[in-house]
């Protein structure tokens, strides 16, 4: 029996070969994968890591999917999608929760106004999950995940062993972390302010409200693509100055409504996407001096 075989077998219900990708990106773009693991629980991710470290593929974690762009030619290795009981969560003290990785952001910000927990009501306007929104350190209207982040769980895909990492020991940055992607992350432990439930509904809605206003809804889309840069006008103003906004690769556009989320308008492809970022960007550099960086991931071939 080859490796492949084998791997297949031994995790049956939950490794599918040449798996469609683009349902889990938010733009509903991209390839498949060469292998796509749904893990259930950290006991049998450490498993397939350990059985991996014979087939040596390459690893790439996929969160909700709302900051990845997704190649057209699919990704090369296993991808790992955590599911099930990492999407646990928890009241661990009377202001601090513990959550698995794969928990959507607007449902700990539900489950922390449901416990009379305030701090968490801007995780209910980020659509991803908590893993990737650690590693992207996400955040809108003044407040990010470094600031309500206790400690985390990760498993080392080398090491195949889990561990915890206390905030103080993390190095976060706008829209970034200094974790490298060795880390899977399996749980977070968030600590918020005990406040009355209608006050945090309050901020809540009134958040909502605002994101509803400034970003489109509705559309197939990775939200921001560009970094707002320190020292600089916001990406979307670059952009739209520069003129880009009325840039267009076939299907690919851009947002009239927020001209910093790009947009799959039904038939685009990847590479429309990618190119559109790049005619941008250049676009900005060459008018303006300014080099964008993206916030937007790129995964594939
Ligand atoms: C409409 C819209 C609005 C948005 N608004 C905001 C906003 O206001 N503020 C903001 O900051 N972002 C915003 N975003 C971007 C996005 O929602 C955030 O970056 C989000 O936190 C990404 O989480 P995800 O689970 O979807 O990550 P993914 O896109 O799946 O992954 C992002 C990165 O995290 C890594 N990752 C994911 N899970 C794990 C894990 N368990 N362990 C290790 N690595 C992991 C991935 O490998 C990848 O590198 C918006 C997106 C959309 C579509």
């Amino acid at each position: 029996m080859s490796l492949n075989n084998e791997l297949i077998k031994k995790f049956s219900n939950d490794i599918t070969k040449d798996s469609k990708l683009s349902n889990l990106s938010w733009f509903s773009l991209g390839g498949p994968a060469e292998f796509l693991f749904k893990a259930k629980n950290k006991n049998q991710l450490i498993e397939f890591l350990k059985f991996n470290k014979i087939h040596k593929h390459k690893i790439t974690i996929l969160g909700a999917g709302s900051n990845t762009l997704i190649r057209d030619r699919g990704v090369r290795g296993v991808v790992i999608k955590l599911v099930s009981d990492f999407a646990k969560i928890s009241l661990i003290d009377k202001d601090t929760i513990e959550v698995g990785a794969a928990t959507l952001d607007r449902k700990i910000s539900n489950f922390a106004k449901d416990n009379g927990i305030g701090g968490l009501e801007f995780l209910s306007c980020i659509p991803g999950s908590i893993g990737g929104g650690v590693i992207m350190n996400s955040g809108c209207y003044n407040n990010d995940i470094s600031k309500v982040l206790k400690s985390l769980k990760v498993v080392d895909i080398h090491e195949c062993k889990e561990k915890e990492i206390k905030r103080e020991d993390i190095k976060f940055f706008y829209r970034g972390t200094n974790l490298t992607n060795q880390f899977i992350i399996t749980s977070v432990k968030l600590k918020g302010k005990i406040q009355s439930k209608e006050s945090i509904e309050k901020l809540q809605n009134d958040m909502i409200h605002k994101k509803k206003l400034s970003q489109p809804s509705q559309i197939k889309t990775c939200g921001s693509t560009f970094k707002n840069l320190s020292n600089s006008k916001k990406a979307w103003e670059l952009i739209k100055e520069t003129g880009c906004d009325k840039f267009k690769e076939g299907d690919a556009i851009i947002s009239q409504k927020h001209c910093n989320f790009f947009v799959n308008n039904g038939k685009a492809k990847s590479a429309d996407i990618e190119k559109l970022i790049n005619k941008v960007k250049q676009t900005v550099n060459d008018k303006t001096g300014i080099s964008l960086e993206l916030e937007l991931r790129i995964i594939g071939e």
